[in-house]
């Protein structure tokens, strides 16, 4: 067992670090973005362009910078304090694949999964078979789904998590929307 530091076998090594991910940023320490105490990931690329985004410069699938599911473990894994992790943007499935394998190796580690999606609940799966089959598996590992694009005109701070009121939460233990369907 090689473990960096950070509790990971070889394979998880491998995987991670076989991965790229296209990364507008970091938030530590978030207490808004999920329950407790969060690092936030921040994935590039979105082509909703919501009305009022505060996050306009993580649009451009090009800006931002590449690195390795690897580093990004290891961000994460730097905070002593989170016990979660969120996954956001931009849009996290626009990056199936490197969603999907950060999820799978933080949630083995113990974390509690958050991702924001700007797809709707029937949106996120209708999408080709490959790629259905992935965005399935990140499903499993999820805790907490957060879905709808950002409505300027319908924004609130009086939901927990969200931006604007139509946004939904699904904790997925109790409520998953998806549940017939993985
Ligand atoms: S889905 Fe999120 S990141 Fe994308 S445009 Fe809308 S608010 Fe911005």
């Amino acid at each position: 067992m090689q473990t960096l530091g950070f509790d990971l076998s070889t394979d998880e090594i491998q995987l991670l670090k076989n991965t790229t991910v296209q990364l507008a940023g970091y938030q530590h320490e978030s207490v808004v973005d999920g329950p407790g105490v969060r690092t936030v990931v921040f994935f590039q690329g979105c082509d909703f362009h919501c009305k009022g985004c505060h996050n306009k410069t993580t649009h451009d699938k090009k800006a931002g910078k590449t690195v390795t599911a690897l580093e990004v473990y290891q961000e994460i894994y730097e905070s002593k304090l989170a016990s979660g992790v969120t996954f956001s943007g931009g849009e996290p499935f626009l990056q199936e694949q490197a969603l999907c394998v950060l999820a799978k190796v933080c949630k083995a580690k113990g974390r509690h999964i958050t991702i924001y999606t700007g797809h709707e609940v029937d949106e996120l799966l209708a999408v080709t078979e490959q790629k259905k089959k992935i965005r399935q598996e990140i499903l499993m590992y999820a805790d907490l789904v957060i879905t709808g694009r950002f409505v300027v005109e319908l924004k609130t701070v009086e939901k927990p998590f969200v931006g604007s009121s139509n946004q939904e939460l699904y904790e997925l233990a109790i409520n998953n929307p998806w549940k017939d369907i993985l």
